[in-house]
């Protein structure tokens, strides 16, 4: 599986290589607020997981605000391979002097990791492997996954680096192993790794091949895509700090406690409702997450109705009922709603409920029962 640069430059920078500071916006908007910091030329990548972005016209060097918007304009509306751009990452340019390559692969025939490395990086890298094959390193990394210093200082020479430039490259081959081995990869690459005028060695690029075998031990990786795949009300609800999985039903739910939340789709069921979505407002919900959640289900256009299921444990009841009755006067649009109330201050809350004009009940199953007749 492979995953997006800007998540590859997370994992490399944990690693301790060296990659510059970028931002990830998903609107020209948001790519504007985050060029505007920056103080010089703004390069703008798309976020494709195909490679030869630069070739299709994904990779492009802003040299004034207007040029930003423009380019996050063309570039968001890009197809690259099978992909429409979703995203660019947004940063400062690089000042590049030389642009090397550096990667690891498995090597299939002698069963080893296989660091492979070129004075002559940059997006013609795989003409240069075609047409003279001698200007690509190679170093067989044994199964003790250790490269030994003196061949790294070898390589750091044949590939014309210098002073500072050797320990950094050191360095950064140490943390492109150390990344491969992290997530299980099948192919760590950074092309280009560059020199910048100052003459320090920066990945300008970042690709990740996690092994499809290894994923069920890397549940860090597939969350990743699954996080950047999530639709717009998915986003908001993690942002706020709710848990929300959409579903196809009309009943919406709004639960305190996840255990809870699933038995509440599995009551609604049972009296032959389809709810509309899992959603966990969490503990110590307030009125600004529960008035988040209202909207995120009410944006939903199949919800008919909404069934409030609070439990009062750490978080007390009637604090919960306060955010729910604050949240109603907010509403973005009219649907009969059953609430029902358990647990620590139950009584409070009913009463606080009761006298705000809702009508709670403390059997949950009489809850789901009104909630699915609401809809008929
Ligand atoms: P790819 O085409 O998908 O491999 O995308 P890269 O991230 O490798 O970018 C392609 C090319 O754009 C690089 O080889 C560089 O020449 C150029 N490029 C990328 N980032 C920068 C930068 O920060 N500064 C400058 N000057 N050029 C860049
Ligand atoms: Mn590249």
């Amino acid at each position: 599986m492979k995953i997006r640069e800007f998540q590859a430059r997370e994992i490399f920078a944990r690693h301790g290589i060296p990659v510059p500071k970028s931002t990830l916006a998903r609107t020209i908007t948001e790519a504007v607020a985050a060029a505007k910091g920056i103080d010089g030329p703004t390069i703008i990548k798309a976020q494709v997981l195909a490679g030869g972005r630069g070739k299709a016209g994904g990779v492009k060097l802003a040299t004034s605000p207007a040029e930003v918007q423009s380019f996050a304009e063309s570039i968001l509306n890009l197809r690259i391979g099978s992909e429409s751009v979703s995203s660019v990452l947004v940063g400062p340019a690089v000042d590049i002097v030389r642009e090397l390559y550096l990667s690891i692969v498995i090597d299939r025939t002698t069963q080893q990791l296989l660091l492979m490395a070129s004075a002559d990086g940059g997006i013609d890298v795989e003409e240069t492997a075609l047409s003279k094959p001698s200007a690509i390193h190679k170093i067989s990394i044994t199964l003790l996954h250790e490269i030994p210093e003196w061949q790294l200082r070898q390589l750091a020479f044949d590939l014309h680096l210098e002073g500072p430039q050797i320990m950094q490259f050191i360095t950064v081959a140490n943390g492109l192993l150390a990344a491969f081995l992290d997530v299980d990869a099948s192919l760590a690459e950074i092309n280009p790794l560059v020199v910048d005028s100052e003459g320090n060695l920066q990945a300008i690029d970042a690709k990740l091949t996690v092994d499809d075998n290894a994923l069920y031990r890397q549940p860090s990786i597939t969350q990743l895509r699954e996080a950047y795949d999530e639709s717009p009300a998915e986003r908001r609800a993690r942002e706020s700090g709710l848990s929300y999985i959409k579903l196809d039903g009309s009943i919406g739910c709004m639960v305190n406690g996840a255990g809870l939340a699933m038995a509440t789709m599995d009551v609604i069921q049972h009296h032959g409702g389809e709810p509309a979505n899992f959603l966990d407002v969490g503990g110590g919900a307030g009125v600004d997450r529960i008035t988040t959640a209202f909207e995120i289900i009410l944006e939903d256009p199949n919800v008919r109705a909404v069934l409030i299921n609070i439990f009062g444990g750490i978080t007390r009841a009637d604090d919960v009922a306060t955010g729910v009755i604050a949240a109603q006067n907010r509403l973005p649009r009219e649907a009969p709603i059953v609430v029902r109330v358990a647990g620590t201050r139950e009584a409070e809350a009913l009463q606080l409920l009761e006298a705000a004009g809702i009508r709670a009940q403390a059997s949950m199953d009489t809850a789901a029962a009104r909630v699915v007749e609401a809809t008929r």
